[in-house]
């Protein structure tokens, strides 16, 4: 497993996430997962599988790291320049009012679901193979793609992806991050 790059510069989610925060969760975090795992999967039945497969079907010390890989693939990829009026469109858009009524409703269900997640973990977006949406808490290292789901969206309510720049004030850091969401790429997950 190799880190991913980022699709973009250190500083160019600032003010939302800054670069001391990227560069700590990308290059000391979400690297020590990928160090992990290669130390893990050596002799394993899971050496030479895709990373979903891994996620899918390892538990254990395999499933933290690789879960964790797979997640911050997602995230970090995910984000773009900070937007004013930020929104999805098209097919997803549709989806998200037709299910929730709203956009705005759609997003305070997600912030609050990533505010009261209790301790580590992420919250997520993701898709039924019916196109049907889903809000989920997962704790630790969980990926809804174990219960069949396609993950579209996710916000990482780990600590360390917030507390350099917002400390203890979480929901504050989940309001921001909708002004770096890139909809094209979350679109072309669903
Ligand atoms: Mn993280």
């Amino acid at each position: 497993m190799t880190l991913i790059q980022l699709p973009y510069a250190l500083d160019a989610l600032s003010p939302v996430i800054s670069a001391e925060t990227l560069s700590f969760h990308h290059g000391k975090h979400l690297q020590a997962y990928v160090n992990n795992l290669n130390a893990l999967l050596p002799g394993t039945p899971f050496e030479h599988l895709p990373l979903e497969d891994i996620v899918r079907q390892s538990d254990g010390g395999i499933f933290n790291n690789a879960g964790q890989i797979l997640n911050h693939n997602l995230y970090f990829t995910q984000f773009t320049a900070p937007k004013a009026a930020n929104h999805p469109t098209g097919p997803l858009a549709q989806a998200i009012d037709q299910q929730f009524g709203s956009f705005e409703t759609f997003k305070a269900e997600f912030e609050k679901k990533g505010t009261t997640l209790f301790g580590s973990g992420w919250v997520w977006l993701s898709a039924d193979k019916d196109g049907k949406l889903h809000i989920t808490q997962e704790p630790n290292a969980g990926n809804p793609i174990t219960r069949g789901l396609t993950p579209l969206l996710t916000f990482d309510v780990w600590e360390h992806a917030y507390y350099l720049d917002y400390q203890n004030r979480r929901p504050a850091h989940l309001a921001a991050l909708w002004d770096i969401i890139d909809w094209d790429v979350v679109a072309s997950r669903f």
